[in-house]
């Protein structure tokens, strides 16, 4: 095993560089104080660990401009190897951990999750869980050929994400000229398999789909379905994002509102992302993700496990920390639930409150890494 610097003594860490010194930490709080652990562990702007977004793999089936744009994710682009991803018992186990530190809610990302081969067996290894609720975010590529077996293994949802009904515009922001009819298929056969209720998510971006934002919302407006409209973020570095590309989220309620009047919902528990809205006339739902304009870090409660296992406390964190190389090494379950309360209670992370138009971060993660 690496050498450990004990938790109480980080200036040593602080010498080396900034991931040498997170490794270090890791270590060094899994060794501290187990085997207890504590669970419900809050951060320092007194934030639980509720929710766990997992991406299972950094590849896509599509090219969406404002994620993965195809002339960086070209067929040169160094993916994970396969032997640097989590395997499914691994991701189980830390799941598993993150259950007993307090995690209510799973979802399962990427890349595109569906791309994961038997995806369905790691979805019936988290279902095994009690109170969990277990979702999937899909570009709804394979759903239609997927959706029963994910529904049998015991998923309980999924969102799908469609920016646009029209065939030309579809075909234009995912760049693989992939048609809207297939997924529009896979919204329809998760519904007939029960991954209900199904959320569609649309990120709108100015000067590409603005148009797109009252047909989705008519299109969906009996279905049963929630559309939820969101606000394009300056996640990553490769997308050239802009913040006038951005499309607040107040004018994109005032647009469907103009065509089909709305009223504010009030929100089903501290901490949710997306602000409710519902349709005066039939009380059916919509949903706007306002991180830019509106950003919701206050009631923040979420973590994500990047494909290799690394754990990031916020979607625009600069490093994260190195789960894998403990759940690959001789510590305990209640060694790693150290690590983890560990770094979930020195976490002080509010990027979207404090972001301008001209911040910059020298090193930020990628969407399709760390799971959107
Ligand atoms: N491939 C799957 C999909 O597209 O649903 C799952 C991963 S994707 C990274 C998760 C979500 O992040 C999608 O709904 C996508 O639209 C959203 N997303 C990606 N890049 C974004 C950006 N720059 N701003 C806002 N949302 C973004
Ligand atoms: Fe792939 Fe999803 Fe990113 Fe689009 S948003 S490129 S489908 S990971
Ligand atoms: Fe959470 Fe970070 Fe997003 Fe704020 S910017 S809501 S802390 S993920």
């Amino acid at each position: 095993m690496a050498s450990v610097i004990p938790l109480t003594d980080l200036r040593a860490a602080s010498a080396m560089d900034a991931l040498d010194a997170r490794e270090a930490f890791v270590r060094a709080a899994a060794l501290d104080a187990a085997p207890a652990f504590e669970a419900f562990p809050a951060d320092t702007r007194h934030r639980l660990l509720q929710d766990l977004r997992i991406s299972v793999t950094d590849r896509c089936n599509f090219r969406c401009v404002y994620c993965m744009p195809k002339d960086v994710y070209g067929r040169d682009f160094p993916f994970l190897p396969h032997r640097a991803l989590l395997t499914f018992e691994e991701i189980a186990r830390v799941a598993g951990i993150f259950v007993r530190l307090g995690v209510r809610k799973i979802r399962l990302t990427g890349g595109e999750p569906l791309l994961r081969r038997n995806l369905e067996r790691l979805v019936g290894m988290l279902a095994a869980h009690d109170g969990v609720d277990l979702t999937l975010t899909t570009n709804g590529a394979l759903l239609a050929k997927k959706a029963r077996a994910l529904r049998d293994a015991g998923l309980a949802r999924v969102t799908v994400s469609l920016d646009a009904l029209d065939d030309r515009t579809f075909r234009a922001m995912n760049d693989v000229d992939f048609p809207v009819a297939r997924v529009l298929e896979g919204i329809d056969a998760a519904a007939a398999a029960g991954l209900a209720p199904i959320k569609i998510n649309a990120v709108i971006k100015r000067g590409m789909n603005e148009h797109a934002i009252v047909p989705l919302a008519r299109h969906f407006r009996d279905s049963g379905h929630i559309v939820r409209f969101i606000e394009y973020m300056d996640v990553g570095h490769t997308n050239g994002w802009r913040m006038d590309h951005v499309v607040p989220a107040a004018e994109i309620v005032a647009a469907i509102g103009d065509a089909f009047p709305l009223e504010p919902v009030d929100p089903n528990y501290t901490g949710e992302v997306a602000q409710r809205w519902r349709y005066r006339d039939n009380g059916h739902e919509i949903g706007v993700i306002a991180s830019v304009t509106q950003a919701f870090c206050r009631d923040c409660t979420r973590a994500r496990l990047a494909t290799d296992g690394k754990l990031y406390t916020c979607l625009f964190a600069d490093a994260g920390y190195d789960l894998r190389a403990l759940l690959r090494e001789t510590y305990s379950d209640a060694q790693i639930a150290n690590a983890i309360a560990a770094i979930w209670q020195r976490r002080a992370d509010r990027y979207s409150e404090i972001r301008t138009a001209n911040t910059s971060k020298p090193s930020r993660i990628e969407m399709s890494y760390i799971g959107g």
